[in-house]
């Protein structure tokens, strides 16, 4: 659902040209949980944008649930992220100046619908905020808004899910509870979910696992355990 061929990103600096992306090419399939790891700064963050339509690859080619992303306006990019893609980023996730409950409308919203009746406050229930859901995200803990983000996708249900650290702010135990929450609707016939995770306990809960250095992939692993998972960090970890 995901396919991406020789993917390269680049983005000015100063003057210069820097490539961050050097020719990535991966698949998604219907029903995969996938993790992307490697160290900080070796363009994880940026594949994503690129896989997600966010960003433009400087050249490469890829496709989203069938829809080739070159040559699409930004509208109709828009429209394709509102309608078919979740989103569990750092950025680029809650609104600020709408609630809890609003924020894990606002895919319907966007999309002119409204929700089922009841299921954003049983969503946010599920994820434990059900308290929350007149606050804002400036008055939540990172780690509340991690979750009212995984509310939002849970309601949601969305094509291809993108997670970018989802688990970052969270203790194990809502880690946990973060996790088997993606791994279902990942898991659900014609959706799918990329994983950004520094977490080996996390990978170990995906399908597979690519790692990315330097903006390469350099390695996939297939249902790995948390042990091999962090070996192969170590292994990719400059100075480790
Ligand atoms: P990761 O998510 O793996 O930590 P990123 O994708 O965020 O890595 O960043 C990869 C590299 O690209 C870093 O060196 C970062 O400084 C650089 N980078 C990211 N975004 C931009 C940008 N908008 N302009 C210039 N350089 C960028
Ligand atoms: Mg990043």
């Amino acid at each position: 659902m995901i396919g991406a061929a020789g993917v390269h990103k680049s983005y000015e600096v100063g003057r210069d040209q820097v490539e961050i992306l050097h020719g990535i090419s991966l698949e998604v399939r219907e029903t995969e949980m996938v993790a992307v790891m490697g160290p900080s700064g070796s363009g994880k963050s940026t594949l994503m944008y690129c896989l997600a339509g966010l960003e433009d690859a400087t050249q490469g080619q890829v496709v989203v649930n069938g829809v080739d992303l070159a040559g699409r306006s930004r509208a109709e990019l828009a429209k394709m992220r509102r309608s078919e893609l979740g989103f569990m980023f750092q950025s680029y996730n809650l609104v600020p100046t709408l609630t809890a409950s609003e924020n894990v409308e606002l895919p319907y919203l966007l999309a002119g619908t409204k929700p089922p009746k009841d299921l954003v406050r049983e969503t946010l229930e599920q994820v434990g905020l059900d308290e929350r859901r007149d606050a804002r995200p400036s008055s939540m803990s990172g780690g509340e808004q991690q979750r009212v983000a995984l509310a939002r996708v849970m309601a949601q249900q969305p094509k291809v899910l993108f997670a970018d650290e989802p688990t970052g702010a969270l203790d194990t135990r809502m880690g946990g509870i973060v996790l088997e929450a993606l791994g279902r609707i990942a898991h659900s016939p014609g959706q799918c979910a990329l994983i950004v995770t520094h977490d080996p306990n996390v990978a170990a809960e995906c399908d597979r696992v690519l790692f990315l250095r330097d903006g390469r992939l350099v390695q996939e692993l297939t249902r790995p355990d948390a042990a091999a998972v962090a070996a192969q960090l170590t292994a990719l970890t400059p100075g480790a």
